[in-house]
């Protein structure tokens, strides 16, 4: 296994007429041994595009790739050791279970048709070659739970299924950095969750460097070593999901990570009360310090206790919409902060009906406060 070091990466595609489009800009990113590293973000943010770097797959604009202490920008894909999952399995349709893990052995051996004459028993494959390739089968098999489906075809396996035979031919290899590149996006919610936690599961007993892409904010946090959120080709947050969550970098990340989103709300604060839209609410005497400046105030779903309309500290609302989710119940509400939403156990929120008028109170203790913009840094 190895680190992986991006220091300044950048990618500037160009077009057919010549025009340029940075995709990606000044990543620096250090990935530890054995570190499960998630990259996530929006549709378009960049985040294949860098894994597709990493893999050799797509030129490095600018920077530097290291694998290992060793600068790789200039390694073709298929000498970097590498392998790579993608969202759509590419299992071979004609190959079992078995060939299709053994392909992946393929590259490290010279002769693709050896290696499959010796696990179909043809040709003249060398004894003791096939032994060695029947037992890695074998061991990869057991690790993901897949010996009793060896000789199947893909035609006869499930979506979580090929997806595991996927990451059996990543496996067989023993590279020394897996790339997964939204692995799970085919899959349904209930298969993906049960994945996600096999991956997880799967990545402690082998303690590889994984670099792994999704835009679903929930399976980057409960996969991540390491969060990397990106927007815009930038690094928006690198550290762990729960510091990601806890004290979101800026306000990009702030509203990205964690469902349903924090409430976010543009205003000013002056002497410690916070204002938008006509409606002030004071935070407290520790505010006060930070001055007198335009800002967007944050705060968590959970964090929202409803109150009787018109309590001392509240912001005025509607219920727009209840949605019951069992333990738990989220309330849409029409404020003159705008909509926010209020996530309130389903014992609490029993009695509450759309279209009752409430009050939205909150602890100021866990609130955020970000610089005006899109990206606002956390203050
Ligand atoms: P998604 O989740 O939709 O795959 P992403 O975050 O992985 O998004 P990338 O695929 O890395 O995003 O793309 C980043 C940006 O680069 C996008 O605006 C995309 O349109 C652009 N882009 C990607 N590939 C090319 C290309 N070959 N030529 C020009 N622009 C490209």
């Amino acid at each position: 296994m190895a680190n992986v070091t991006l220091t300044k990466v950048g990618k500037v595609y160009t077009g057919d007429d010549g025009a340029s489009f940075r995709a990606v800009e000044a990543v620096d990113l250090s990935i530890k041994d054995g570190e499960f590293c998630v990259l996530v973000g929006p549709s378009g943010c960049g985040k294949s595009t860098t894994l597709r770097m990493i893999a050799g797959l797509e030129e490095i604009s600018e920077g530097s790739l290291e694998i290992d202490g060793t600068l790789v920008n200039d390694v073709p894909a298929k000498d970097r050791d590498i392998a790579f999952v993608f969202q759509n399995y590419a299992l071979y349709p004609h190959l079992t279970v078995a060939q299709n893990i053994a392909f992946g052995l393929e590259t490290r051996r010279a002769h693709r048709s050896g290696l499959i004459a010796a696990l179909t028993g043809a040709g003249g494959a060398r004894r003791d070659e096939s032994q060695a390739i029947h037992a890695r089968i074998a061991e990869v098999s057991k690790t993901l739970g897949l010996d009793a489906l060896l000789h199947r075809y893909p035609r006869e396996l499930s979506g979580g299924q090929r997806q595991r035979v996927a990451v059996g031919r990543a496996i067989a290899r023993d590279p020394k950095v897996f790339l997964f590149d939204e692995p799970l996006s085919n899959l349904d919610a209930r298969l993906r969750i049960e994945t996600r936690t096999e991956l997880r599961m799967l990545h402690r007993r082998l303690a590889a460097t994984i670099v792994y892409v999704t835009h679903d904010q929930e399976e980057a946090m409960t996969l991540a070593d390491r969060l990397v959120v990106m927007h815009k080709g930038r690094v928006q947050q690198n550290a762990s999901a729960q510091e990601c969550y806890e004290r979101p970098a800026n306000r990009f990340v702030a509203g990205f990570i964690g469902t349903p989103p924090m409430n976010l709300v543009d205003g000013h604060l002056k002497a410690g009360t916070f204002t938008a839209n006509g409606v002030a609410i004071a935070l407290g005497a520790e505010y006060a310090r930070l001055g007198d400046r335009a800002c967007a105030l944050g705060f968590r779903p959970d964090r929202v206790k409803l109150v009787a309309p018109n309590t001392t500290g509240s912001v005025a609302a509607s219920i727009a919409a209840v949605e019951r989710l069992g333990d738990r119940t989220d309330i849409a509400l029409d404020t003159p902060w705008g909509r926010l939403v209020a996530r309130l156990d389903a014992d609490v929120a029993r009695s509450l009906r759309e279209g009752d008028a409430a009050g939205v109170s909150f602890d100021s203790s866990h609130a955020h406060l970000f610089e005006a913009g899109e990206c606002g840094g956390r203050i």
